[in-house]
């Protein structure tokens, strides 16, 4: 087959400025979120947010509505592993501020602070660079699902240890039965979607 010419008009066109979404941000969540029965571990229901993720207008509206909350009350925002990246860098690129990755252990070249946590399925560990924040940098934490809350709690004592202070952990989805925010009391804990 033949090269394609680079300026050759594209047989299906996505729009450049799709239209905003209207329906309240919990709505546009819940509507692209789907259950993984058994996932990765027999008994657990994975709660997949790629649908959200792969629908353009939706993503925005999320990323958007997560930004103006925080709005020149955060001067970082710290993605954990590895969906947390995702929004986490597209809402630090919106504020115009930076993103720092809280990774699993050994990933970070760098010297770094370490944490052990528990799972709802099985234990981890996560590392932060120590060197990740400049003087007393506010941290926004940015995670999909908070579960049982292990993650975030471990990820905030990454935080402080280097540092800085943590002004919200900010989830899509928190599963309420497992009572996360315990684990996070006197936290801003804030989740676009109960369930
Ligand atoms: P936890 O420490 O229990 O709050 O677990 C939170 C981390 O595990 C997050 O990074 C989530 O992405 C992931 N996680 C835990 N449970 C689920 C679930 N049921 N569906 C999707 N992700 C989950």
């Amino acid at each position: 087959m033949g090269a394609v010419p680079l300026n050759a008009a594209p047989s299906n066109p996505a729009p450049l400025s799709p239209a905003p979404l209207t329906a309240p941000i919990g709505e546009v969540v819940a509507s692209r979120l789907r259950d993984i029965p058994d996932f990765p571990v027999p008994g657990v229901t994975f709660k997949d947010f790629t649908p959200l993720l792969s629908d353009g207008p939706a993503l925005r509206a999320v990323v958007q509505d997560i930004s103006r909350r925080y709005a020149g009350r955060v001067d970082v925002v710290v993605g954990i592993e590895a969906r947390g990246f995702i929004l986490g860098s597209a809402v630090a690129y919106e504020l115009g501020i930076g993103f720092v990755p809280v990774r699993k252990a050994g990933k970070l070249p760098g010297l770094t602070h370490s944490a052990e946590y528990d799972l709802e399925y099985g234990s981890a560990a996560i590392e932060v660079h120590a060197d990740a924040f400049a003087g007393r940098a506010r941290a926004l934490v940015m995670d999909d699902v908070l579960a049982t809350g292990g993650t975030a709690e471990a990820t905030c004592a990454l935080i402080e240890q280097a540092g800085a202070s943590v002004e919200a952990v900010e989830v899509v989805l928190e599963l309420y039965f497992l009572n996360g925010r315990s684990k996070l009391a006197g936290r801003t804990v804030h989740a676009m979607l109960s369930l």
